[in-house]
């Protein structure tokens, strides 16, 4: 089926600025609570957030297979298990009715009050109800970088690094939308030279910039899929920032890998972009050298060539961009992350959500995370009000983009957001 939604020449009746990450071609899908207090799932043109629950009412998605309360729920999960081909046909829908050269909706003053509104006057909610979700640790430069701090610059890299995608099973319960509020935690830290530990709030808060791809029911268990068939079962992209605890981190990951260093909150972008939005985004991933295993193997372009930017933002101050980085970089790619996850005969569900792992570049000022931009600390940096940072402050914000262009469009993310408020 044709995506005729990401015809780059389309306009929309509705205003779209030049910079907007929304342009008609992007079609968002998330959940959205109104001023009447109606929970409903909406896509996004512009600065106006659209009530699909309303237009499937008011009869605009006649033809399309769907049930009546599918878009009237509090997550996209339904939809989502419905399967590509009706993403797509709902994605081509949109754009039709929004397109410049189609006045059904836009000539319909009772009709428009219902469906679209100000995007401030709404609030965004979780897009998914996540069942379960996964972290991955797929970029070589982060990996690289946290080897060579934490063991040996010589053997940075762990001898299982370059044949799977390494990964954890993290916490769903306390993954958040953006402008979520989030405390600072407290835990067990090992002091320096010390061999018992100490109880308080963590002193090394740290963001990881990451991106996290949403599945659709994937397999049942027993059953593994093949790597040709993965970006079938992928629904889209959220940009994701995996807030973590560094001191505590460091002191309980020994034997069995992250825990309440990783738990407290990890926070979402509220638009999931669709994989068919950022087709046109699609780039080769790097090369990877030894081949992995048959199942890992795949021909053809994975990467996709999104711009990433974290800004860190004291209270009642502007921001400090301190890093770029790019979702290209990425040596792993999204379907090895879903084929190796069900090698084993696990089964993942829709509304899953995987995180990439911190994306770090190659250069110093693409690095992911503090941990990185600082270097443990040693190099503090600077911030555009004189203040220097070698971890996140109480009532910083961390905000994160991201973003495609190419000639014809842009297609992003909005922002990530999340603030450091004091331990409880
Ligand atoms: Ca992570």
């Amino acid at each position: 089926m044709q995506i005729t939604a990401n015809d780059p020449n389309r306009k929309s009746w509705l205003k779209v600025t030049d910079n907007s990450d929304f342009p008609i071609q992007n079609i968002p899908f998330g959940v959205f609570l109104t001023k009447e207090d109606i929970t409903t799932i909406g896509t996004r043109i512009g600065d106006y957030a659209i009530d699909l629950g309303a237009l499937h009412q008011l009869g605009y998605f006649k033809g399309i297979p769907l049930t009546d309360d599918i878009f009237m729920q509090d997550s996209l999960n339904d939809f989502i298990s419905d399967g590509r081909k009706t993403w797509r046909l709902i994605r081509n829908r949109i754009a039709d009715i929004f397109d410049e050269t189609n006045s059904e909706l836009k000539d319909n003053a009772k009709d428009l009050d219902i469906v679209v509104f100000n995007l401030n006057e709404v609030e965004m909610l979780l897009p998914v109800n996540i069942g379960d979700y996964t972290d991955f640790f797929a970029s070589k430069e982060h990996a690289t970088n946290t080897g060579t701090m934490f063991r040996d610059p010589e053997n940075a890299l762990l001898p299982n690094w370059l044949h799977l995608p390494v990964g954890y099973h993290g916490r769903a319960s306390s993954i958040v939308v953006s402008g979520t509020d989030i405390p600072r935690p407290k835990g067990q830290t090992i002091p320096n030279d010390s061999k018992t530990p100490v109880f308080g709030p963590t002193r090394l808060l740290d963001f990881e910039m990451e991106m996290a791809f949403i599945t659709t029911d994937v397999n049942h268990l027993g059953d593994a899929i093949s790597i040709d068939e993965a970006e079938d079962y992928i629904f889209g992209m959220v940009l994701f920032n995996d807030w973590s605890a560094r001191d505590i981190q460091k002191w309980e990951y020994v034997p069995l890998g992250p825990f309440l260093g990783k738990s407290f909150a990890s926070t979402i972008s509220p638009w999931i972009v669709t994989m068919d939005a950022l087709e046109p985004f699609r780039v080769k991933s790097p090369r990877q050298e030894p081949k992995p295993l048959p199942y890992l193997l795949q021909s053809g372009d994975h990467g996709f060539d999104i711009k990433l930017q974290t800004a860190i933002k004291p209270q009642n101050q502007e921001e400090t961009i301190v890093s770029n980085s790019n979702f290209k970089y990425m040596y792993w790619t999204m379907n090895q992350q879903l084929v190796h996850h069900t090698i084993n005969g696990c089964n993942v569900r829709s509304g899953d959500l995987m995180g990439s792992g911190t994306i770090s570049g190659p250069t110093k000022d693409s690095y992911g995370s503090m941990l990185e931009l600082s270097w443990r600390g040693t190099t503090p940096v600077k911030l555009n009000n004189g203040e220097e940072r070698k971890f996140i402050n109480d009532f910083d914000e961390v905000i994160m983009r991201g973003y495609c262009k190419n000639d014809y469009i842009r297609i992003g993310f909005g922002d990530c957001i999340g603030k450091i408020l004091p331990t409880k």
